[in-house]
């Protein structure tokens, strides 16, 4: 006996990563059990410290499990060991976090129903069987039902719902899959499902009401699911007049619908996916994936109209497994709005937006307590890259290389709004708010920033926000009675938001190109490429300036950034009358808006380089107009074609030492192509392979006068997966080059640069 106490060893196991709040500590019980070892596992103020005792041989298993067999939701960073003196207890406990005085257990993000969830959600012996609220440490709603912290049950929207004697017995059983996980239900105790008409009167409840729910679908009914975030409006995407009815009634003309499916198999027919877009959609964050349509995926035309993408999610809770399953067929699944307000979260709310959009209402009693949208993503460079950050990502935070002095609150931009906190090394980037423009948006803005602060306890005491005046977070940041505020470029925050993302100290080249953005001498950038070291910048170049006749207006009607772009390619004097984009403009429209321009009056120049994919894609597409903002420029990407198509001539030149790429030669040689009956398609590839010249040019000039430091392709114009590979393929081999991956290179990933921006100037 005593030489079998000599044998045991001991180690000190440190995890650092995402191990809190997502049944890592019941995991690591269990596997210590089955590994025959003593000891205790506790969370620590950086993940998780775990403390074993045992033979070396079951020391090492344990180990190697460790790493290799994680939860799905469990990220580890870094896992350090150490020998410790053998001192072993006799058994293996959980330390709980009060007891050992960690730091509060933040609240992690929502998590996609697990393969074993799922199981017994199937299994008709299952005490859960067809349970649509299943769900364990592994999986489940999370930030959507908290009302506080810590995250305990009571501070959840499941505070209402009594665990019957079988869910207590799992939730503190410690060897349970269950153990603490605070959604915790099954049919006796827990959320019901109730299916309702448009006016508030039942029509079934419980497992009818999933049934009578799907056969509607079937028939083409349009049903408001209640889901984890938020209300999703859904239909039949196999059929043309329920997906038409669908977009009359929420007035949206073109923009995509998601469509959800219920695994991999079910995407694998509706799209060609590689191997990174189907770890991308199967992943426990969930997001909606922009994967290429198949021909013949029998998926209505109306989902997406005029795009060969469609995006993608696969079915994220056991409501609704249930119901495709039930349903047969991919359904639409987009949010509950009309366009462009928030999506609906309430339940009177939702009947009351939805009522004249939804036929039916299939809801439950278990709360929304915090809007979340769906994410967005797609493959950029074989790398996954996050467009829309939201549901399954937040409240997850940004590590940052150097910590932050003071707590910071970073406002973001107008579109795609979402803000950050952040406080040492975190940032947290809340979740998608959407377009400021609207009053219910702004409410919801004001809304959320106060609850992530209460949720992370954290009290600004400095406060970043974009330059532009009209913005309504500007407006926001400067009524907030912090003392510190700190007004950041658009531009200089798009590339330190990439500079966060990747630990980048700086100097850094960063090519920031969006569709516009407040500059610092009253014109609209957007075609930049700046120096940024030190929380400052220097402006080393930029895009030859578009004016922009009416301002906003002009993003909208974007045959007048056409003409501005023909005007000044052909000196005032453009072959209108051979293009055919003029023929759907009436010639009057075209002299008004040529003096507006002549004027100046209500007529920016503007930078950006989506304005020159917007010119380009109106002449190629014969798109007057846009129905939503980027529409334009989206699909002349999409309709790219070619590989080795050639590309576009250009000329720098420079003043004051500010690089400026000319595009005048670019615009004329593609109006050429067009005049000269070139299609469409092979027109964009050869605009596409241009602007990437351009790039990589006005990156090799500055490099030569400053030096080869990093670049960082960041704004919302490299969303377009064309262009960005195009800049990286050009400059990769002399330059250290990064993209985004988890931060949107869109507006809605500016909050972050905006808040490192604001510590460096004022921290
Ligand atoms: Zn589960
Ligand atoms: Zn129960
Ligand atoms: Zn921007």
């Amino acid at each position: 006996m005593a030489s079998k106490v000599l044998d045991v060893e001991g180690r000190r196991i440190q995890v650092r990563g995402t191990v809190q709040g997502v049944g890592f500590r019941p995991w690591v019980y269990r596997l210590a059990v089955e590994e025959g070892l003593s000891g205790r596992v506790r969370n620590d103020p950086q993940g998780v410290t775990i403390e074993a005792f045992g033979p070396r041989e079951a020391l090492e298993a344990f180990g190697k499990r460790l790493r290799a067999e994680a939860p799905p939701a469990a990220r580890l960073v870094e896992v350090r060991e150490e020998d410790l003196p053998a001192e072993p207890p006799i058994d293996f406990t959980i330390v709980s976090s009060a007891a050992d005085g960690a730091r509060q257990v933040s609240i992690p993000p929502d998590l996609a129903t697990c393969p074993e969830c799922l199981r017994e959600v199937r299994d008709a012996g299952d005490r859960r069987h067809l349970y649509p609220f299943t769900n364990c440490t592994h999986c489940g709603p999370r930030y959507t039902i908290a009302r506080d912290v810590p995250y305990d049950r009571p501070a959840t929207t499941m505070a209402g719902f009594a665990m019957c004697p079988d869910c207590g017995g799992e939730y503190g059983d410690p060897a349970d899959r269950r153990f603490h996980a605070q959604p915790v239900a099954c049919p006796d105790c827990g959320p019901r499902l109730r299916l309702r008409d448009a006016a508030g009167g039942p029509v079934a409840d419980g497992g009818d009401a999933l049934v009578v729910a799907a056969a509607e679908l079937a028939q083409g009914t349009i049903v408001a699911v209640k889901g984890l975030g938020g209300y999703h409006l859904a239909c039949d995407a196999t059929s043309p007049e329920a997906v038409r009815r669908l977009r009359e009634r929420k007035k949206r003309d073109e923009k995509p619908f998601a469509v959800m499916v219920g695994g991999l198999d079910g995407a694998r027919a509706l799209a060609d996916l590689g191997t990174t877009e189907e770890r991308l959609l199967d992943s426990v964050e969930r997001p909606i994936v922009l994967v290429p349509r198949r021909p013949s995926s029998g998926l209505a035309a109306e989902v997406a109209p005029g795009n060969p993408q469609v995006g993608l999610i696969l079915a994220y809770t056991p409501l609704h497994h249930l119901l495709l399953e039930a349903a047969g067929r991919p359904l639409v699944m987009t949010s509950g709005n009309l366009s462009e307000e928030p999506m609906a979260a309430k339940d009177e709310e939702a009947l009351a937006r939805l009522a004249g959009i939804a036929d039916l209402f299939l809801v439950h009693d278990r709360e929304i307590e915090n809007r979340c949208d769906d994410s967005v993503a797609r493959v950029i460079a074989a790398r996954p890259t996050v467009l829309r950050r939201s549901r399954g990502y937040v409240p997850r935070a940004v590590r940052l290389r150097r910590p932050v002095r003071r707590p910071v609150l970073a406002c973001g931009a107008n579109l795609k709004n979402t803000f950050c906190l952040a406080r040492g090394d975190e940032a947290w980037l809340g979740p998608h708010v959407g377009d400021l423009d609207n009053l219910e948006a702004t409410r919801a803005f004001e809304e959320q920033v106060e609850r992530l602060q209460r949720f992370l306890g954290i009290r600004p005491e400095v406060i970043a926000y974009d330059r532009h005046p009209d913005y309504a977070s500007t407006r926001y940041a400067l009524a907030r009675p912090e003392a510190v505020k700190v007004a950041v470029q658009h531009h200089h925050a798009h590339v330190a938001s990439a500079m966060g993302e990747h630990g980048l100290e700086g100097p850094v080249l960063g090519l920031a190109w969006d569709g516009t953005g407040y500059g610092t001498d009253g014109t609209a950038w957007g075609g930049e490429l700046l120096l940024v070291r030190d929380g400052g910048f220097e402006r080393l170049a930029t895009l030859r300036p578009l004016r922009l006749a009416g301002s906003d207006e002009a993003i909208r009607q974007v045959w007048r950034i056409a003409l501005a772009a023909l005007d000044d390619a052909f000196d005032g004097a453009p072959p209108l009358d051979r293009l055919r984009l003029f023929d759907a403009v009436p010639a009057r429209h075209v002299a008004v808006v040529r003096q507006l321009a002549a004027k100046g009056l209500c007529s920016p120049l503007a930078h950006g380089a989506g304005r020159y994919f917007d010119a380009l894609g109106a002449l190629g597409l014969v798109r007057p107009r846009a129905t939503y903002e980027g529409q334009v420029a989206l699909e002349w990407n999409l309709v790219a074609d070619g590989e080795d198509a050639g590309s576009y001539p250009f000329v720098l030149e420079e003043e004051e030492g500010l690089v400026r790429a000319d595009l005048r030669p670019l615009v004329r040689a593609a109006v050429e192509d067009l005049l000269g009956g070139v299609a469409a398609g092979r027109v964009s590839a050869r605009f596409h392979e241009g602007m990437a010249d351009v790039a990589a040019a006005l990156v090799r000039r500055a490099a030569a006068g400053c030096g080869r430091w990093p670049v960082v392709l960041t704004g919302g114009c490299f969303q377009n997966a064309r262009l960005a590979e195009g800049v990286l393929r050009r400059l990769e081999r002399d330059f250290d080059v990064r993209l985004h991956g988890e931060v949107p290179p869109g507006d809605g990933g500016i909050a972050l640069g905006q808040a490192l921006v604001a510590e460096a100037v004022a921290g």
